[in-house]
């Protein structure tokens, strides 16, 4: 408010703008998963069998019609068809690990090429996000310092027995979406505020609790790819995120931190002043550019890489039916053709309910 941002108690009613709390993912007090929160714990799906922590190696085709998946070597064929659901990373990767991408590309791995498909693995599009992160000591933050170790200890019963207290926090509690500029006509930035300190995907810890206020660009001109790095699935793919590719984003990103700083700086947030874990926040203009440089990254929110439309590129058609071959189809985030303006779980898990329904629809 001291910013000028005005209170949204829900982000995905009539009004996207502002700042809040977020909406959670949550039964009980635990995170919940798509797998869980549509399927339980299997039991009640007789006609359902997973198989986890199986990559499928290609889908099988007979002719053009796709027949099947080979997982550990073992063919396992359909009576109807193959719907794949890797994600924006995975579902690429299978296409082309199956001859379907650019044909160019699969050729140079050997890979037979069933269908060319030049937009397989292109259109990647995230989120690019900048974070301040602050060493602080004030109430209600975390890190890896004894006295949260404690807190956290002393937090276990609750939220095993009744799914209460401080282990219950999604981290990024609350957040926003906002205007760089007042005559936008909607929100072009989004916030993430966590109760800890994120450095590099918390793959570097830090003794010390602090807090992290993250700025992503809403709608980035950026385009990565993904390609495969070999033919053997168990090859991680190579990513190109392309972040920061368009001169836009960057300017945008900059103008994010910027308002990161002015939001840090607020009298409400006078007891939570701490010392900067990257730069010194006085920083000119090419010197927070170097920052965002060095440690802008994912949100988490890839998509586009098997993008459905209705042009004849387009990976998948408006009934996410692979185009060229039969009997295929993708329903993930990698069909998305724009990044949405906000987080992609809950329409990811709406693409899954739509193909759910294209596929009950087309039965012969
Ligand atoms: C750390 C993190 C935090 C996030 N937080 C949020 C959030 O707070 N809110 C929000 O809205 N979104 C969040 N997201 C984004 C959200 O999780 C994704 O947008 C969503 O899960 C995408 O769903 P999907 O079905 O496209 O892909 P995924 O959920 O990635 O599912 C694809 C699955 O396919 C599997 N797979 C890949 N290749 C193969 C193969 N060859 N054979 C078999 N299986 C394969 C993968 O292991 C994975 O389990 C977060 C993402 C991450 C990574």
């Amino acid at each position: 408010m001291q910013c000028g941002y005005s209170r949204n108690d829900d982000f995905n009613g009539p009004r996207q703008e502002g700042v809040g709390l977020y909406q959670v993912y949550q039964k009980d007090g635990r995170r919940l998963d798509a797998g869980r929160a549509y399927l339980g714990d299997g039991r009640a799906w007789p006609n359902l069998r997973v198989l986890a922590g199986r990559p499928a190696q290609r889908i099988l085709f007979e002719g053009r019609r796709a027949s099947g998946v080979l997982v550990g070597g073992r063919r396992l064929l359909v009576r109807r068809e193959v719907v794949v659901c890797a994600g924006a990373i995975g579902s690429p990767q299978l296409l082309m690990l199956s001859g379907i991408g650019p044909a160019a590309h699969l050729r140079e791995l050997g890979l037979p090429v069933l269908h060319d498909a030049p937009d397989v693995g292109e259109h990647l599009q995230d989120h690019v996000d900048y974070t301040t992160n602050l060493r602080v000591r004030a109430p209600g933050l975390i890190g890896t310092n004894p006295a949260t170790i404690v807190r956290i200890a002393r937090s276990i019963g609750a939220f095993r027995v009744r799914g209460e207290g401080m282990l219950t926090s999604n981290a990024a509690e609350a957040g926003g979406f906002i205007r760089s500029r007042a005559e936008l006509d909607r929100p072009d930035l989004q916030l993430h505020f966590c109760i800890g300190m994120v450095d590099d995907h918390n793959r570097r810890m830090h003794l010390s609790s602090g807090m992290a206020l993250h700025v992503c660009v809403l709608r980035p001109a950026s385009r990565g790819r993904v390609r495969l790095a070999s033919s053997d699935v168990d090859d991680a793919p190579l990513i190109d995120p392309g972040f920061l590719s368009a001169p836009q984003d960057m300017a945008l990103l900059l103008e994010g931190a910027r308002i990161a700083q002015r939001i840090l700086g607020a009298p409400a947030l006078a007891a939570y002043r701490g010392r900067r874990l990257h730069g010194s926040g006085t920083e000119d203009d090419d010197g927070l550019r170097a920052l965002i440089r060095a440690h802008a990254d994912t949100i988490y929110h890839p998509v586009g890489t098997c993008r459905m439309g209705a042009d004849a590129r387009a990976v998948v058609d408006p009934r996410l039916r692979v185009r060229g071959v039969d009997g295929l189809r993708v329903a993930d985030a990698s069909i998305m053709p724009a990044l949405i303006s906000g987080n992609t779980q809950a329409p990811a898990a709406m693409i899954g309910e739509r193909a759910a329904a294209f596929v009950l629809d087309d039965r012969d």
